[in-house]
Formats: C-alpha cells, structure tokens, sequence
C-alpha cells in the first residue's frame, strides 16, 4: 500500500490511510472508538453516531476485533486518546473479516496455554510482549554476527543432511536420502572444522542442529539454532574469549536497540548486561563446590557429569555467567584436545540456570584423532571425508557452539526454551 501511514507516523494534522488490526472497539453511546493496531503501535478511530455517515458508522463499529481493515481520515490531538491523538475516519475499508470466535485474544486479556499459543503463532504474536521476543531474537542474532565479524570470521553454511553423525547414532534422525540411510546433523562439528584448515581459517555458522533426544524438557528442542565458532591457531582460552565477547555483544546490542522490546516485556527496569570477566572455574572446582552446597543426595566424583540440580546450585553460589574448564577426558567427546592423560581442553559456558555452550581446542593430529573414532566405537572409515583432510596441513584450532534460544531463554528469563521459537519442534509438536 503505497499511501499507507504507520500509526507511530500520524501526526496532527495529516490526512492519513492507516491500516492494520481491529484491537479493540468501544461503544459509548453517542460515540464509539475503534482502536487500529498496526506493527508500530495503536491509534484511536473516534465514531461519532449523530455526526457521521449511517454506513460509515455501521462499518466500523460491527467489524469483528482482529479483522484487518484500513481507515481513511483526518488526524488530530487528542490527550485522552492512549497516543495522545486520534483519527476522525472518512472512510473505512474492511479487508480482511475475522471470525468472531478466535483461538487465542491477542488483546492479552485472556491468558491461553502454551500449546494454544503455539498452535497460533499469528495471533500470538499480535501481543506485544511476544513479538518483543523475536524483535529481541533477530537483534541478538544482528549483533552476533557483527561480533564475528569483528573478529574477522567468516560466516559460512553447512549440510544439514548428512551421511553420518558425531555423537553416535541415539541422537539422529535418519531420513531417506533417494532410497539410502541419510541423517539431519546435529552439530555443524565436522564442517566447521573441516574450513578452519582452508583459506577462511576463522569461521562461523548460525543454523538449525537437530537432535533426536526422547527428553521432554523446558530447555530441550528437537530442532534448535547453533551459534558455532571454529578458529584456526586458537587454543580453548581464546575459544572462551571469543566466545565471551559474543555473549556480552548480545546483551550490549539488546540493552542500546531494544528498549521497548524490553519495555514490553517488563524487564526495561531490570535488564543488565554482564559486565567484567566470566569467572573461569576447573571442573575439579565446580565439583567442590556442588559438594559445599550439601544441594546433591550424592556428593559428586571426578568423571560424574554435572547433574541439572548440581548446575542450578553452582549457578546460585557464582551468580553470573561463568566458565567451568579442565573436564575430564573422559566425559569430553573424541575430538576435544586433551592436556594429559586426565584432563581435557574441553570447556561449558554457564549461565547460572543452564549450560548455554560447549567448546574446546580440537585434536588435529591425524594418528590420535583417528584412535579417538576407534575408541568411541565409531568407524573411522565412515568418517574419511573429515579424518582425510588432517592429513594434509590441519592447523590447531578451537572453538564452540552456542544455544541461540538458550541465549534468549536465559537472557529474557523465559520459563520455557518454547517461546524463544516461533514453531517448536519437541516430542509433541511436528506442526505447524
Ligand atoms: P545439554 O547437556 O544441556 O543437553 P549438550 O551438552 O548435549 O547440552 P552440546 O552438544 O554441548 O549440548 O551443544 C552445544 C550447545 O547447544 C549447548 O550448550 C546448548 O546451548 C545447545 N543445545 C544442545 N542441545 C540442545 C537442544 N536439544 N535444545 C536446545 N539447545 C541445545
Ligand atoms: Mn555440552
């Protein structure tokens, strides 16, 4: 629509055509209000019966809320109108009707379950505190890939239909691949890998992972966004460094572009971005203090995974973002460099609530990568395409991945990784 004026545009004075949503109407009598909501905001169409054309009325105040229609007419101040001005219409175009039964109030009156929300994404997002999720979601993706940027990487993209997978097979969703056994990856792992030995050195890749985990868990997706990192001459400390600036250059961009969006959410008041180092604790630490916190029936061992209850505990007693480094070997995949016999360069990144990344130096030296395939019960030969390349001159490296909705999750305190996407894949959910 050419002629069209956003309702934040309509300023006193103007003649103007808005279109957009029936929010609300309100009929007072002798006068009537239509509120017309569009993606910048509402704007007050005032009706008044005695004055206005019979027809013009009759349109106006009949159409059915969420209806998508246009409203021709003059603008003029008025302090009692929620934006301090109101339309005085001449004409009014209804484009598009809605039903009068609606699944979900985007009015936010009514509060609706998640799955009805996410059965109605369209409608859900006509609520103001919803769509500020996914303004804040593209402004943290804007930001990240700035920051790669300023760290001279290369954006680049890897197949999601894959032959084989990292993790072994419990995790993959194989699919049929003109009448051969495929997979959907569940890390761009190998492929990132595979560029920092080529010209580009510095990569990385914002994409879907998926991962077939049986778990139902309210920060578990079957279908999510990797923020991935790879380096070339790096090792893990300028991997956390790396991924540090990431982080902060999320929340920095959030706070200065996304204040309404955070108004919206509530969080304007409250809102922070981290601010000094992450502190950088060993595995052999963080257990120690799990332990001290007497939150765990079982004290934990050296090699134990860190239990969900074990992370929340840690997270309450640091309190900020933080790095847990010097995992076991054992418990770090293949494919991680290790230091000794013991100890790995593996590192997680932690908000307080949930782990948000995982990275590490990468074993580059052919012979002990390829034993480490052996020892994890995968076929190296399956894996020859990436094993091969190392070769033929594979630098050092590090790197990590990163939970785009996770980040969000953690960052907008949502109590579900859901709402972070606009149409989930979970256990339950294959559509929409
Ligand atoms: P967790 O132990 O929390 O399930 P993970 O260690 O299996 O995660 P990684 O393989 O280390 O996950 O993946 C790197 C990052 O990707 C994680 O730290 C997390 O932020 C994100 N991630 C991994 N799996 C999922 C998932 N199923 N849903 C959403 N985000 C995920
Ligand atoms: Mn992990």
């Amino acid at each position: 629509m050419d002629d069209r004026t956003y309702t934040a545009d309509a300023e006193p004075g103007d003649t103007v055509t808005v279109a957009g949503w029936v929010h609300e109407v309100r009929d007072l009598g002798g006068i009537a209000f239509l509120i017309l909501r569009d993606t910048t905001g509402k704007i007050q169409v005032k009706f008044e019966k005695d004055e206005m054309d019979d027809d013009l009325v009759e349109t106006g105040l009949n159409v059915h809320r969420e209806s998508v229609i246009s409203v021709t007419g003059d603008v003029e101040e008025e302090p009692r109108a929620p934006t301090g001005v109101e339309v005085t219409p001449a004409s009014v175009d209804v484009i598009s009707e809605a039903d009068p039964e609606l699944p979900l109030d985007p009015s936010g009156k009514v509060d609706a379950e998640l799955s009805t929300r996410l059965d109605n994404r369209t409608l859900d997002l006509r609520k103001d505190e919803v769509k500020a999720i996914f303004e804040i979601r593209a402004e943290v993706l804007r930001a990240v890939r700035e920051q790669f940027r300023e760290l001279g990487c290369t954006e680049i993209n890897t197949p999601k239909i894959v032959a084989t997978g990292t993790e072994g097979g419990t995790e993959l969703f194989p699919i049929t691949y003109f009448g051969q056994e495929a997979f959907m990856n569940q890390s761009p792992q190998l492929f990132k890998q595979l560029m920092v030995g080529s010209g580009l050195e510095q990569v990385f890749e914002i994409g879907p992972i998926f991962r077939a985990e049986e778990h139902n868990t309210p920060r578990h997706l079957n279908e999510a966004t990797s923020i991935d990192f790879e380096s070339a001459f790096s090792d893990h400390t300028e991997a956390m460094d790396a991924c540090e600036a990431v982080v902060k250059a999320a929340y920095e961009a959030v706070e200065a572009n996304c204040q309404d969006a955070l108004e919206a959410l509530d969080l304007a008041d409250e809102f922070e971005a981290p601010e000094g180092e992450f502190p950088r604790l060993t595995y052999e630490e963080a257990i120690e203090r799990i332990n001290a916190t007497g939150e765990l029936d079982e004290p934990l061992v050296w090699g134990d995974d860190l239990p969900t209850e074990g992370e929340h505990a840690l997270g309450q007693d640091v309190g900020e973002h933080y790095f847990i480094t010097d995992w076991p070997s054992e418990i770090k995949p293949f494919y991680i460099m290790d230091k000794d016999d013991e100890v790995s360069t593996g590192f997680d990144m932690m908000h307080p609530s949930m782990e948000l990344v995982s990275g590490g130096q990468r074993e580059h030296r052919y012979d002990h990568l390829v034993e480490g395939f052996e020892q994890q019960g995968l076929d190296p030969e399956a894996f020859d395409y990436y094993t091969k390349m190392f070769k033929y001159g594979m630098p050092p490296h590090a790197g990590w991945g990163l939970g785009g909705e996770r980040l969000i999750m953690t960052m907008l305190g949502l109590g579900n990784i859901r709402e972070a996407v606009l149409f989930p894949r979970d256990r339950q959910r294959l559509s929409p």
